[in-house]
């Protein structure tokens, strides 16, 4: 059986990316850091619909953890294919420049940006091996344009378009895309409190968008039919940015 990992699987967007992908057959590990209820909620809504998953508990920021955990796991399960990864974990802490300490700045950096090159480095020799595999991060419409308030996740995310566009270069012989799909407004536990109300009249689509409908193009991006796309980010915005 052929392995997905989504990181941030448990909760939002990452939660709907891991049973769209489910549907599709494959394994998924489900990645969460201190949310095990949640986790264990996908993993339980995954296998009652038939598919196949397991919750992997590691902080994408932390390059011992994710060596510990992940590659613990990859080297338990050599038989085992991690065929797609999605780079989906993410936070913010949204300040204007003038008043961000510094630890909100590396702390996002740290978690959105250097978890890509833990993460990536470790499934990449994998996926080399195969000479196949499909590499899709998620980042935002702040990381395309930018936002007021937001320079450090803007930055970790602009930060990832840039790495998804130069890995695509560098992989792409060998069967492997790197894709980004950027959200901008989707209802989840990271969007609780800025109200839809106040900024739907600037949406063309005059709405949030849905975690499913950003799992819809991640797992357009993971398929098979996906193989001459590599290098690109894709809106996923309601028509926002224009
Ligand atoms: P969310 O509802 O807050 O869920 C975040 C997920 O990431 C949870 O599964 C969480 O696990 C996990 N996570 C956070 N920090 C982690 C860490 N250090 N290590 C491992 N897992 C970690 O967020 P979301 O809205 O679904 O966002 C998913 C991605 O989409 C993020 O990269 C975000 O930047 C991006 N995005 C979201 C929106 C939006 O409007 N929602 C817009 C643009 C881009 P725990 O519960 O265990 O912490």
């Amino acid at each position: 059986m052929k392995y997905a990992l989504v990181t941030g699987g448990s909760r939002g967007i990452g939660r709907a990316i891991s049973l769209k992908l489910a549907e599709q057959g494959y394994a998924v590990l489900v990645n969460y850091n201190s949310n095990e209820t949640e986790a264990a909620k996908t993993v339980a809504a995954i296998q009652l619909k038939g598919g196949t998953a397991q919750a992997i508990r590691f902080n994408v920021g932390s390059k011992e953890e994710v060596s510990n955990a992940l590659g613990g796991w990859i080297e338990a399960n050599k038989d085992k294919v991690i065929e797609v990864l999605v780079n989906n974990a993410g936070i913010r802490k949204d300040n204007l420049m003038m008043m961000m300490p510094e630890e909100e700045w590396h702390s996002v950096i740290q978690t959105n940006l250097d978890s890509f090159y833990y993460i990536t480095k470790l499934i990449l020799s994998g996926m080399l091996f195969q000479r196949y595999g499909r590499i899709i991060n998620v980042v935002s419409l702040s990381g395309v344009k930018g936002m007021a308030g937001q320079t450090n996740y803007s930055a970790s995310k602009a930060g990832v378009i840039a790495a998804t566009k130069s890995l695509a270069q560098e992989i792409g012989r060998r069967g492997i895309t790197v894709n980004a799909v950027a959200p901008g407004f989707i209802k989840t536990d990271m969007t609780e409190g800025i109200s839809e109300q106040q900024y739907r009249n600037f949406i063309p689509m005059q709405r949030f968008g849905e975690p499913e409908e950003v799992a819809e193009v991640v797992s357009f991006l993971a398929s098979k039919g996906a193989s001459y796309i590599t290098g690109e980010v894709m809106n996923v915005n309601g028509g926002l940015y224009t």
